[in-house]
Protein backbone atom coordinates (compact mmCIF):
# COMPACT_ATOMS: atom_id res chain seq x y z
CA UNK A 1 0.00 0.00 0.00
CA UNK A 2 2.87 2.44 1.10
CA UNK A 3 4.72 1.44 -2.21
CA UNK A 4 1.51 2.12 -4.28
CA UNK A 5 1.37 5.57 -2.60
CA UNK A 6 4.90 6.79 -3.07
CA UNK A 7 4.92 4.66 -7.03
CA UNK A 8 1.69 7.41 -7.39
CA UNK A 9 3.06 10.06 -5.85
CA UNK A 10 6.45 9.57 -7.83
CA UNK A 11 4.08 9.53 -11.21
CA UNK A 12 2.50 12.93 -10.34
CA UNK A 13 6.14 14.81 -9.75
CA UNK A 14 7.06 13.22 -13.26
CA UNK A 15 4.04 14.70 -14.70
CA UNK A 16 4.52 17.74 -12.62
CA UNK A 17 7.83 18.21 -14.03
CA UNK A 18 6.43 17.45 -17.44
CA UNK A 19 4.33 20.34 -17.37
CA UNK A 20 6.50 22.74 -15.53
CA UNK A 21 9.21 21.59 -18.92
CA UNK A 22 6.19 22.82 -21.06
CA UNK A 23 5.71 25.91 -18.89
CA UNK A 24 9.46 26.67 -18.83
CA UNK A 25 10.54 26.14 -22.16
CA UNK A 26 7.51 26.86 -23.72
CA UNK A 27 7.11 24.57 -26.31
CA UNK A 28 5.66 21.06 -26.50
CA UNK A 29 7.90 18.59 -25.25
CA UNK A 30 9.31 15.86 -27.17
CA UNK A 31 7.22 12.35 -25.66
CA UNK A 32 11.30 10.51 -26.40
CA UNK A 33 12.73 12.49 -24.22
CA UNK A 34 14.21 11.06 -20.87
CA UNK A 35 13.67 12.17 -17.43
CA UNK A 36 17.49 12.97 -16.82
CA UNK A 37 17.27 14.86 -20.55
CA UNK A 38 14.47 16.77 -19.21
CA UNK A 39 16.25 18.07 -15.93
CA UNK A 40 19.66 18.68 -18.23
CA UNK A 41 17.28 21.06 -20.63
CA UNK A 42 15.39 23.16 -18.38
CA UNK A 43 19.10 23.53 -16.15
CA UNK A 44 20.55 24.71 -19.97
CA UNK A 45 17.67 26.48 -20.09
CA UNK A 46 18.38 28.62 -17.53
CA UNK A 47 21.80 28.79 -17.37
CA UNK A 48 21.29 29.94 -21.15
CA UNK A 49 19.45 32.94 -19.72
CA UNK A 50 21.72 33.67 -16.86
CA UNK A 51 25.31 33.31 -19.83
CA UNK A 52 23.43 36.09 -22.03
CA UNK A 53 21.46 38.79 -19.58
CA UNK A 54 23.05 42.14 -19.92
CA UNK A 55 25.75 43.19 -17.46
CA UNK A 56 27.82 41.28 -15.40
CA UNK A 57 26.23 38.28 -13.27
CA UNK A 58 28.00 35.95 -11.02
CA UNK A 59 27.52 33.73 -8.37
CA UNK A 60 30.00 32.54 -5.11
CA UNK A 61 29.65 29.92 -2.62
CA UNK A 62 29.08 30.55 1.41
CA UNK A 63 33.26 30.40 1.23
CA UNK A 64 33.16 33.39 -1.17
CA UNK A 65 34.58 31.05 -4.20
CA UNK A 66 33.63 31.78 -7.67
CA UNK A 67 30.97 28.81 -8.78
CA UNK A 68 29.50 30.87 -11.99
CA UNK A 69 29.23 34.05 -14.26
CA UNK A 70 27.90 34.87 -17.29
CA UNK A 71 29.43 35.44 -20.77
CA UNK A 72 30.29 39.48 -20.00
CA UNK A 73 32.35 38.76 -16.60
CA UNK A 74 34.30 35.72 -18.58
CA UNK A 75 35.07 37.78 -21.47
CA UNK A 76 36.09 40.34 -19.10
CA UNK A 77 38.79 38.35 -17.59
CA UNK A 78 39.30 36.45 -20.61
CA UNK A 79 38.47 33.22 -19.64
CA UNK A 80 36.75 30.65 -22.06
CA UNK A 81 34.40 28.59 -20.10
CA UNK A 82 32.67 28.73 -16.58
CA UNK A 83 34.82 25.87 -15.44
CA UNK A 84 37.99 28.09 -15.68
CA UNK A 85 36.19 30.81 -13.36
CA UNK A 86 34.58 28.19 -10.82
CA UNK A 87 37.49 27.66 -7.56
CA UNK A 88 38.84 31.18 -8.53
CA UNK A 89 39.05 33.79 -5.12
CA UNK A 90 39.21 37.27 -5.08
CA UNK A 91 42.59 36.90 -5.38
CA UNK A 92 42.83 34.90 -8.43
CA UNK A 93 40.50 36.77 -10.30
CA UNK A 94 42.01 39.85 -8.76
CA UNK A 95 45.50 38.66 -10.81
CA UNK A 96 43.37 37.60 -13.68
CA UNK A 97 41.68 40.94 -14.39
CA UNK A 98 44.94 43.11 -13.16
CA UNK A 99 42.71 44.81 -10.62
CA UNK A 100 44.16 46.62 -8.10
CA UNK A 101 44.54 44.93 -4.56
CA UNK A 102 42.53 48.24 -2.88
CA UNK A 103 39.47 47.85 -4.86
CA UNK A 104 39.75 43.57 -4.49
CA UNK A 105 39.59 44.22 -1.02
CA UNK A 106 36.79 46.20 -1.64
CA UNK A 107 34.78 43.83 -3.30
CA UNK A 108 35.34 40.94 -0.90
CA UNK A 109 34.92 42.78 1.94
CA UNK A 110 31.66 44.16 0.87
CA UNK A 111 30.71 40.06 -0.16
CA UNK A 112 32.26 38.86 2.87
CA UNK A 113 29.43 40.85 4.83
CA UNK A 114 26.79 40.24 2.98
CA UNK A 115 27.82 35.95 3.84
CA UNK A 116 27.99 36.82 7.18
CA UNK A 117 24.76 39.23 7.51
CA UNK A 118 22.89 37.46 4.82
CA UNK A 119 21.88 40.92 3.82
CA UNK A 120 21.94 42.43 0.47
CA UNK A 121 23.75 45.26 -0.83
CA UNK A 122 21.89 47.56 -3.33
CA UNK A 123 22.96 49.82 -6.05
CA UNK A 124 26.78 50.05 -4.82
CA UNK A 125 28.79 52.74 -7.03
CA UNK A 126 31.89 50.95 -6.89
CA UNK A 127 35.83 51.68 -7.52
CA UNK A 128 36.98 51.54 -11.03
CA UNK A 129 38.83 48.09 -12.28
CA UNK A 130 40.29 47.76 -15.68
CA UNK A 131 38.68 46.75 -18.68
CA UNK A 132 40.12 44.56 -21.41
CA UNK A 133 42.02 47.13 -22.91
CA UNK A 134 43.53 48.39 -19.45
CA UNK A 135 40.69 51.25 -19.25
CA UNK A 136 39.13 52.00 -16.02
CA UNK A 137 35.01 50.82 -15.86
CA UNK A 138 32.77 51.64 -12.99
CA UNK A 139 30.23 49.51 -11.80
CA UNK A 140 26.86 50.01 -10.39
CA UNK A 141 26.59 46.66 -8.05
CA UNK A 142 24.38 44.96 -6.47
CA UNK A 143 24.35 41.44 -4.19
CA UNK A 144 22.54 39.19 -2.32
CA UNK A 145 22.76 36.16 -0.69
CA UNK A 146 21.45 32.94 -1.31
CA UNK A 147 20.03 30.45 0.87
CA UNK A 148 18.70 27.11 0.54
CA UNK A 149 15.43 25.83 1.89
CA UNK A 150 16.15 25.94 5.78
CA UNK A 151 17.52 29.29 5.32
CA UNK A 152 20.77 28.67 5.75
CA UNK A 153 22.84 31.34 3.29
CA UNK A 154 24.68 29.32 0.73
CA UNK A 155 26.06 31.68 -1.22
CA UNK A 156 25.34 35.17 -3.10
CA UNK A 157 24.70 36.34 -6.91
CA UNK A 158 25.74 39.88 -7.72
CA UNK A 159 24.99 42.00 -10.78
CA UNK A 160 27.08 44.64 -12.09
CA UNK A 161 26.30 47.20 -14.64
CA UNK A 162 29.07 48.90 -16.44
CA UNK A 163 28.27 52.93 -15.79
CA UNK A 164 31.47 54.29 -17.43
CA UNK A 165 29.34 55.84 -19.83
CA UNK A 166 26.96 57.71 -17.49
CA UNK A 167 30.40 58.51 -15.19
CA UNK A 168 32.03 60.40 -18.36
CA UNK A 169 29.02 62.27 -19.54
CA UNK A 170 28.17 63.22 -15.98
CA UNK A 171 31.84 64.22 -15.65
CA UNK A 172 31.03 66.43 -19.15
CA UNK A 173 27.78 67.89 -17.54
CA UNK A 174 29.58 68.71 -14.24
CA UNK A 175 32.19 70.71 -16.19
CA UNK A 176 29.90 72.28 -18.79
CA UNK A 177 27.97 73.50 -15.53
CA UNK A 178 31.16 75.33 -13.90
CA UNK A 179 31.77 76.79 -17.07
CA UNK A 180 28.59 77.82 -17.74
CA UNK A 181 28.57 78.92 -13.95
CA UNK A 182 32.11 80.92 -14.52
CA UNK A 183 30.87 82.89 -17.63
CA UNK A 184 27.20 83.82 -15.68
CA UNK A 185 29.58 84.92 -12.59
CA UNK A 186 32.11 86.55 -15.48
CA UNK A 187 28.73 88.10 -17.07
CA UNK A 188 27.21 89.10 -13.66
CA UNK A 189 30.46 91.25 -12.98
CA UNK A 190 30.55 92.61 -16.23
CA UNK A 191 26.73 93.73 -15.84
CA UNK A 192 27.44 95.30 -12.59
CA UNK A 193 30.75 97.08 -13.81
CA UNK A 194 28.76 98.76 -16.67
CA UNK A 195 25.66 99.60 -14.59
CA UNK A 196 28.58 101.60 -12.33
CA UNK A 197 29.72 103.08 -15.30
CA UNK A 198 26.24 104.19 -16.89
CA UNK A 199 24.52 104.82 -13.69
CA UNK A 200 27.22 107.96 -12.84
CA UNK A 201 26.96 110.08 -15.26
CA UNK A 202 23.64 109.59 -15.85
CA UNK A 203 23.48 110.90 -11.90
CA UNK A 204 25.27 113.59 -13.01
CA UNK A 205 22.73 114.49 -15.90
CA UNK A 206 20.14 114.04 -13.88
CA UNK A 207 21.59 116.29 -10.83
CA UNK A 208 22.46 118.71 -13.04
CA UNK A 209 19.62 118.99 -14.87
CA UNK A 210 17.44 119.09 -11.57
CA UNK A 211 19.40 122.19 -10.41
CA UNK A 212 18.80 123.66 -13.85
CA UNK A 213 15.27 122.99 -13.02
CA UNK A 214 15.26 125.21 -10.44
CA UNK A 215 18.02 128.38 -11.88
CA UNK A 216 15.96 128.42 -15.26
CA UNK A 217 12.70 130.02 -16.12
CA UNK A 218 10.06 129.55 -19.03
CA UNK A 219 10.98 127.17 -22.09
CA UNK A 220 14.91 126.45 -20.84
CA UNK A 221 13.40 125.27 -17.68
CA UNK A 222 11.07 123.06 -19.47
CA UNK A 223 13.82 121.74 -21.83
CA UNK A 224 15.91 121.00 -18.91
CA UNK A 225 12.98 119.44 -16.97
CA UNK A 226 12.80 117.30 -19.90
CA UNK A 227 16.47 116.15 -19.67
CA UNK A 228 15.85 115.39 -16.16
CA UNK A 229 12.99 113.33 -17.07
CA UNK A 230 14.43 111.51 -19.78
CA UNK A 231 17.87 111.02 -17.78
CA UNK A 232 15.23 109.58 -14.87
CA UNK A 233 13.00 107.01 -16.72
CA UNK A 234 16.99 106.05 -18.38
CA UNK A 235 18.62 104.86 -14.68
CA UNK A 236 14.67 103.46 -13.95
CA UNK A 237 14.77 101.21 -16.97
CA UNK A 238 18.55 100.50 -15.97
CA UNK A 239 17.50 99.36 -12.40
CA UNK A 240 14.90 97.28 -13.63
CA UNK A 241 17.38 95.50 -16.18
CA UNK A 242 19.53 95.08 -13.12
CA UNK A 243 17.62 93.81 -10.85
CA UNK A 244 16.23 91.13 -13.38
CA UNK A 245 19.65 90.38 -14.08
CA UNK A 246 20.05 89.48 -10.28
CA UNK A 247 16.78 88.13 -9.88
CA UNK A 248 17.86 85.61 -12.23
CA UNK A 249 21.13 84.95 -10.65
CA UNK A 250 18.73 84.49 -7.38
CA UNK A 251 20.70 86.91 -5.58
CA UNK A 252 17.63 89.03 -4.59
CA UNK A 253 18.85 92.29 -1.70
CA UNK A 254 16.98 91.64 0.95
CA UNK A 255 18.57 94.13 3.98
CA UNK A 256 15.87 94.74 6.43
CA UNK A 257 16.10 98.39 8.20
CA UNK A 258 13.88 100.75 10.00
CA UNK A 259 11.50 103.02 8.15
CA UNK A 260 9.44 105.48 8.40
CA UNK A 261 6.36 103.75 6.34
CA UNK A 262 4.40 107.42 5.78
CA UNK A 263 7.66 108.83 4.67
CA UNK A 264 8.58 106.11 2.03
CA UNK A 265 5.13 106.57 0.71
CA UNK A 266 5.58 110.04 0.35
CA UNK A 267 8.38 109.73 -1.31
CA UNK A 268 6.79 107.37 -3.43
CA UNK A 269 4.08 109.80 -4.27
CA UNK A 270 7.07 112.58 -4.91
CA UNK A 271 8.21 110.44 -7.36
CA UNK A 272 5.07 110.87 -9.69
CA UNK A 273 4.02 114.17 -8.86
CA UNK A 274 4.76 116.35 -11.77
CA UNK A 275 3.20 113.84 -14.00
CA UNK A 276 0.21 113.29 -11.95
CA UNK A 277 0.03 117.18 -12.15
CA UNK A 278 0.60 117.14 -16.22
CA UNK A 279 -2.07 114.23 -16.33
CA UNK A 280 -4.43 116.38 -14.38
CA UNK A 281 -4.81 113.21 -11.82
CA UNK A 282 -5.27 113.11 -8.32
CA UNK A 283 -3.46 110.73 -6.11
CA UNK A 284 -3.94 110.10 -2.40
CA UNK A 285 -2.59 108.16 0.26
CA UNK A 286 -4.38 106.51 3.19
CA UNK A 287 -2.92 105.20 5.55
CA UNK A 288 -4.78 103.16 8.17
CA UNK A 289 -4.77 104.70 11.89
CA UNK A 290 -3.63 101.49 13.63
CA UNK A 291 -0.63 101.51 10.87
CA UNK A 292 2.50 100.89 13.70
CA UNK A 293 4.77 104.26 12.51
CA UNK A 294 8.43 102.75 12.42
CA UNK A 295 8.07 99.34 10.68
CA UNK A 296 11.32 96.88 10.07
CA UNK A 297 11.62 95.20 6.81
CA UNK A 298 13.21 95.53 3.56
CA UNK A 299 12.18 99.19 2.33
CA UNK A 300 14.16 99.24 -1.13
CA UNK A 301 11.98 96.05 -1.95
CA UNK A 302 9.14 97.60 -0.55
CA UNK A 303 9.74 101.22 -2.72
CA UNK A 304 10.17 99.27 -5.74
CA UNK A 305 6.85 97.46 -5.62
CA UNK A 306 4.84 100.37 -4.99
CA UNK A 307 6.81 102.59 -7.15
CA UNK A 308 6.45 100.04 -10.16
CA UNK A 309 2.63 99.98 -8.85
CA UNK A 310 2.18 103.16 -8.78
CA UNK A 311 4.22 104.16 -11.94
CA UNK A 312 1.79 101.90 -14.04
CA UNK A 313 -1.59 103.13 -12.39
CA UNK A 314 -0.02 106.49 -13.14
CA UNK A 315 0.84 105.22 -16.71
CA UNK A 316 -2.64 103.72 -17.57
CA UNK A 317 -5.22 105.99 -16.29
CA UNK A 318 -5.71 109.16 -18.08
CA UNK A 319 -8.70 110.33 -16.15
CA UNK A 320 -9.77 109.69 -12.11
CA UNK A 321 -7.87 109.10 -9.48
CA UNK A 322 -5.18 106.74 -7.95
CA UNK A 323 -5.17 105.76 -4.63
CA UNK A 324 -2.47 104.14 -1.90
CA UNK A 325 -3.84 102.32 0.91
CA UNK A 326 -1.73 100.83 3.40
CA UNK A 327 -3.31 99.31 6.69
CA UNK A 328 -2.51 96.34 9.15
CA UNK A 329 -3.96 92.99 8.62
CA UNK A 330 -2.95 91.53 11.89
CA UNK A 331 -0.46 93.00 14.29
CA UNK A 332 0.78 90.17 16.47
CA UNK A 333 2.49 91.55 19.78
CA UNK A 334 5.40 89.24 21.37
CA UNK A 335 7.64 90.22 23.55
CA UNK A 336 10.52 90.54 21.62
CA UNK A 337 9.80 91.43 18.69
CA UNK A 338 6.14 92.54 17.26
CA UNK A 339 5.16 91.57 14.01
CA UNK A 340 2.27 93.01 11.34
CA UNK A 341 1.03 92.33 8.22
CA UNK A 342 0.55 94.85 6.25
CA UNK A 343 -1.94 94.89 3.26
CA UNK A 344 -1.07 97.73 0.46
CA UNK A 345 -3.81 98.77 -2.35
CA UNK A 346 -2.81 100.71 -5.35
CA UNK A 347 -6.41 101.46 -6.86
CA UNK A 348 -6.75 103.17 -9.90
CA UNK A 349 -9.10 104.86 -12.90
CA UNK A 350 -7.73 103.64 -15.61
CA UNK A 351 -7.89 101.12 -18.67
CA UNK A 352 -8.50 98.11 -16.31
CA UNK A 353 -6.78 94.38 -17.43
CA UNK A 354 -8.78 91.66 -18.96
CA UNK A 355 -9.23 88.80 -17.13
CA UNK A 356 -7.03 86.57 -19.75
CA UNK A 357 -3.98 88.70 -18.78
CA UNK A 358 -4.50 88.62 -15.27
CA UNK A 359 -1.61 85.93 -14.71
CA UNK A 360 0.23 86.86 -17.46
CA UNK A 361 1.14 90.49 -16.89
CA UNK A 362 3.84 88.71 -13.84
CA UNK A 363 5.36 87.01 -16.84
CA UNK A 364 8.60 89.13 -18.09
CA UNK A 365 8.14 91.19 -21.34
CA UNK A 366 4.41 90.37 -21.31
CA UNK A 367 2.40 94.11 -22.28
CA UNK A 368 -1.60 93.84 -23.23
CA UNK A 369 -0.83 96.43 -25.32
CA UNK A 370 2.77 96.42 -27.16
CA UNK A 371 5.33 99.66 -27.20
CA UNK A 372 5.18 99.18 -31.16
CA UNK A 373 1.68 100.14 -31.02
CA UNK A 374 2.90 103.28 -29.34
CA UNK A 375 0.07 104.28 -27.33
CA UNK A 376 1.63 103.09 -23.78
CA UNK A 377 5.05 102.78 -23.24
CA UNK A 378 6.93 100.39 -20.76
CA UNK A 379 9.16 96.86 -21.33
CA UNK A 380 6.62 94.58 -19.41
CA UNK A 381 9.29 93.56 -16.51
CA UNK A 382 7.85 95.85 -13.84
CA UNK A 383 5.18 93.35 -12.73
CA UNK A 384 7.85 90.58 -13.20
CA UNK A 385 10.17 92.47 -10.52
CA UNK A 386 7.21 93.13 -8.54
CA UNK A 387 6.02 89.67 -8.28
CA UNK A 388 9.80 87.75 -7.81
CA UNK A 389 9.87 90.80 -4.82
CA UNK A 390 6.87 89.92 -3.31
CA UNK A 391 7.31 86.39 -2.90
CA UNK A 392 11.28 87.22 -1.56
CA UNK A 393 9.38 88.93 0.95
CA UNK A 394 6.73 86.22 2.29
CA UNK A 395 3.89 87.99 0.55
CA UNK A 396 1.30 87.80 -1.46
CA UNK A 397 0.01 89.73 -4.62
CA UNK A 398 -3.07 89.98 -6.58
CA UNK A 399 -5.58 92.15 -8.48
CA UNK A 400 -8.85 93.14 -9.07
CA UNK A 401 -9.92 94.80 -11.87
CA UNK A 402 -12.61 95.40 -14.93
CA UNK A 403 -11.88 96.77 -18.07
CA UNK A 404 -12.72 100.47 -18.69
CA UNK A 405 -13.03 100.91 -15.37
CA UNK A 406 -9.84 100.39 -13.50
CA UNK A 407 -7.38 98.20 -11.34
CA UNK A 408 -6.35 97.34 -7.41
CA UNK A 409 -3.07 95.66 -7.07
CA UNK A 410 -3.25 94.08 -3.70
CA UNK A 411 -0.07 93.53 -2.39
CA UNK A 412 0.22 91.92 1.53
CA UNK A 413 4.16 91.84 2.95
CA UNK A 414 5.01 90.61 6.80
CA UNK A 415 7.22 93.33 9.05
CA UNK A 416 8.39 93.88 12.07
CA UNK A 417 7.28 96.91 14.52
CA UNK A 418 8.93 98.52 17.35
CA UNK A 419 6.26 101.16 17.87
CA UNK A 420 2.33 101.29 18.08
CA UNK A 421 2.61 104.92 17.52
CA UNK A 422 -0.80 106.48 15.84
CA UNK A 423 0.12 110.12 16.40
CA UNK A 424 -0.82 112.37 12.84
CA UNK A 425 1.97 110.15 10.78
CA UNK A 426 1.68 112.79 7.86
CA UNK A 427 2.76 115.42 9.64
CA UNK A 428 5.36 113.84 11.26
CA UNK A 429 6.44 112.44 7.79
CA UNK A 430 6.70 115.59 6.16
CA UNK A 431 8.83 116.92 9.23
CA UNK A 432 11.45 113.76 8.78
CA UNK A 433 11.78 114.97 5.28
CA UNK A 434 13.09 118.84 5.82
CA UNK A 435 16.36 119.21 7.25
CA UNK A 436 15.89 122.29 9.93
CA UNK A 437 16.23 125.77 7.52
CA UNK A 438 19.18 127.56 7.89
CA UNK A 439 21.24 124.40 8.91
CA UNK A 440 24.54 125.08 7.11
CA UNK A 441 26.89 121.82 7.58
CA UNK A 442 30.17 121.66 7.09
CA UNK A 443 30.50 118.60 4.68
CA UNK A 444 33.11 116.86 3.62
CA UNK A 445 32.79 114.77 0.11
CA UNK A 446 34.79 111.91 -1.15
CA UNK A 447 34.76 110.86 -4.11
CA UNK A 448 37.16 110.16 -7.13
CA UNK A 449 34.81 110.76 -10.36
CA UNK A 450 34.51 114.30 -11.52
CA UNK A 451 31.23 113.68 -12.68
CA UNK A 452 29.98 112.72 -9.34
CA UNK A 453 32.05 115.31 -7.29
CA UNK A 454 30.72 118.09 -9.04
CA UNK A 455 26.52 116.52 -8.65
CA UNK A 456 27.31 115.99 -5.18
CA UNK A 457 28.66 119.33 -4.15
CA UNK A 458 25.99 121.40 -6.44
CA UNK A 459 23.39 119.41 -4.51
CA UNK A 460 24.67 119.93 -1.51
CA UNK A 461 25.73 123.36 -1.60
CA UNK A 462 22.29 123.97 -3.62
CA UNK A 463 21.17 122.79 0.26
CA UNK A 464 23.02 125.54 2.04
CA UNK A 465 26.07 123.46 3.14
CA UNK A 466 29.73 124.51 2.97
CA UNK A 467 31.75 121.95 0.92
CA UNK A 468 34.78 120.46 0.97
CA UNK A 469 36.10 117.84 -1.76
CA UNK A 470 38.86 115.66 -1.36
CA UNK A 471 39.30 113.34 -4.68
CA UNK A 472 41.17 110.64 -2.83
CA UNK A 473 41.07 108.19 0.51
CA UNK A 474 44.35 109.62 1.21
CA UNK A 475 43.77 113.26 0.63
CA UNK A 476 40.32 112.71 3.08
CA UNK A 477 42.58 111.34 5.49
CA UNK A 478 44.70 114.43 5.17
CA UNK A 479 42.33 116.98 5.06
CA UNK A 480 40.10 115.23 8.39
CA UNK A 481 40.38 116.47 11.76
CA UNK A 482 38.41 115.68 14.38
CA UNK A 483 35.25 118.29 14.82
CA UNK A 484 36.58 120.23 11.41
CA UNK A 485 33.77 118.65 9.70
CA UNK A 486 29.58 117.97 10.69
CA UNK A 487 29.17 115.00 7.82
CA UNK A 488 31.13 113.16 5.59
CA UNK A 489 29.99 111.59 2.25
CA UNK A 490 32.16 108.62 1.53
CA UNK A 491 32.39 107.04 -1.66
CA UNK A 492 33.14 103.13 -0.85
CA UNK A 493 34.90 102.19 -4.08
CA UNK A 494 37.52 104.56 -4.39
CA UNK A 495 40.90 103.86 -6.27
CA UNK A 496 43.80 103.25 -3.85
CA UNK A 497 42.62 103.54 -0.62
CA UNK A 498 38.84 102.71 0.15
CA UNK A 499 36.13 103.98 1.57
CA UNK A 500 35.89 101.49 4.48
CA UNK A 501 39.96 101.65 5.01
CA UNK A 502 39.51 105.84 4.92
CA UNK A 503 36.58 105.73 7.39
CA UNK A 504 38.69 103.22 10.06
CA UNK A 505 41.31 105.50 9.94
CA UNK A 506 39.09 108.71 10.35
CA UNK A 507 37.54 106.84 13.16
CA UNK A 508 41.15 106.16 14.58
CA UNK A 509 41.81 109.84 14.50
CA UNK A 510 39.01 110.76 16.40
CA UNK A 511 39.03 107.83 18.93
CA UNK A 512 41.17 110.33 21.35
CA UNK A 513 38.79 113.03 20.92
CA UNK A 514 36.09 111.43 21.93
CA UNK A 515 34.23 113.38 18.67
CA UNK A 516 32.13 111.45 16.14
CA UNK A 517 31.49 112.81 12.34
CA UNK A 518 28.87 110.97 10.99
CA UNK A 519 29.80 109.25 7.59
CA UNK A 520 27.68 108.19 4.98
CA UNK A 521 28.46 105.70 2.65
CA UNK A 522 27.82 105.95 -0.89
CA UNK A 523 28.13 102.41 -3.29
CA UNK A 524 27.34 101.58 -6.81
CA UNK A 525 27.52 98.25 -5.89
CA UNK A 526 24.57 97.71 -3.62
CA UNK A 527 24.27 93.70 -4.03
CA UNK A 528 27.90 93.27 -2.30
CA UNK A 529 28.19 96.36 0.34
CA UNK A 530 24.69 97.05 1.36
CA UNK A 531 24.84 93.40 2.90
CA UNK A 532 27.88 94.54 4.95
CA UNK A 533 26.72 96.49 8.64
CA UNK A 534 27.33 100.04 8.71
CA UNK A 535 29.57 99.54 11.46
CA UNK A 536 31.82 96.97 9.99
CA UNK A 537 32.88 99.51 7.81
CA UNK A 538 33.06 102.40 10.72
CA UNK A 539 30.17 104.51 8.68
CA UNK A 540 27.21 104.88 9.99
CA UNK A 541 24.68 104.70 7.16
CA UNK A 542 25.19 102.64 3.65
CA UNK A 543 22.82 104.34 1.06
CA UNK A 544 23.28 103.19 -2.91
CA UNK A 545 23.93 105.59 -6.04
CA UNK A 546 22.96 108.05 -6.95
CA UNK A 547 22.30 110.65 -4.54
CA UNK A 548 19.33 112.55 -4.93
CA UNK A 549 17.70 116.01 -2.95
CA UNK A 550 15.35 113.50 -1.36
CA UNK A 551 17.77 111.03 -0.36
CA UNK A 552 20.50 113.79 0.73
CA UNK A 553 17.60 115.23 2.88
CA UNK A 554 16.67 112.16 4.34
CA UNK A 555 20.13 110.64 4.80
CA UNK A 556 21.49 114.03 6.40
CA UNK A 557 18.21 114.03 8.76
CA UNK A 558 19.45 110.21 9.98
CA UNK A 559 23.08 110.62 10.26
CA UNK A 560 22.27 113.78 12.50
CA UNK A 561 19.97 112.04 14.80
P1 LIG B 1 5.30 97.79 -18.40
O1 LIG B 1 4.35 98.64 -17.66
O2 LIG B 1 6.69 98.34 -18.42
O3 LIG B 1 4.84 97.40 -19.75
P2 LIG B 1 4.73 95.84 -16.34
O4 LIG B 1 5.34 94.48 -16.11
O5 LIG B 1 4.79 96.79 -15.23
O6 LIG B 1 5.45 96.40 -17.63
O7 LIG B 1 3.22 95.62 -16.75
C1 LIG B 1 2.89 94.65 -17.72
C2 LIG B 1 1.61 94.99 -18.41
O8 LIG B 1 0.50 94.86 -17.49
C3 LIG B 1 1.53 96.41 -18.91
O9 LIG B 1 2.16 96.57 -20.17
C4 LIG B 1 0.03 96.62 -19.00
O10 LIG B 1 -0.44 96.06 -20.20
C5 LIG B 1 -0.51 95.80 -17.81
N1 LIG B 1 -0.74 96.64 -16.61
C6 LIG B 1 0.02 96.74 -15.52
N2 LIG B 1 -0.50 97.57 -14.60
C7 LIG B 1 -1.65 98.03 -15.13
C8 LIG B 1 -2.67 98.94 -14.67
N3 LIG B 1 -2.62 99.54 -13.47
N4 LIG B 1 -3.71 99.16 -15.50
C9 LIG B 1 -3.82 98.55 -16.70
N5 LIG B 1 -2.89 97.70 -17.20
C10 LIG B 1 -1.81 97.43 -16.42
Amino acid sequence: MKNMLSDNTFCEQIDELFDHYDHIIGKQRNDNLTLLEIVKQISNYYEDIIYYLPGHVYWFNQDCIAVGANKNVLDQLQLSSIDEFKGMSYEDIRQRGGWGIEETEFFKKQSLEILRLGQASINIEEPSIPNLYGNPTFFLSSRVPLFDNHKNIIGLVGISIDITKLRHTQDELRIAKEIAEQSSRLKSEFVTNMSHDLKTPLAGIISLSELLTERLQGEEQEIAKTLMLSGKQLLNLLEDCLQIFKLEANNVLLNEEKFNLTVLLEEVKQTFSSIILAKKLKMSILIDENCPALLIGNRTELYRILSNLVSNAVKFTDTGFITIQAKPLANLVHENQNQTIIQFKIIDTGIGIPDEWKHAIFEQFTRITPSYKGIYEGHGIGLYIVNKFVKAMGGTIKIESKESEGSTFIVTLPFKYESHIVTDEKSSAVSTLETPKNLSLRILIVEDNPVAQLMQSKLLSSMGHQITLASSGEEAVDLFSPGIFDLIFMDLGLPGMQGDAVSHIIRQKEASHSTHTPIIALTAHISDEMKRKPADMSVDLICSKPLSREKAKQLIQQALK
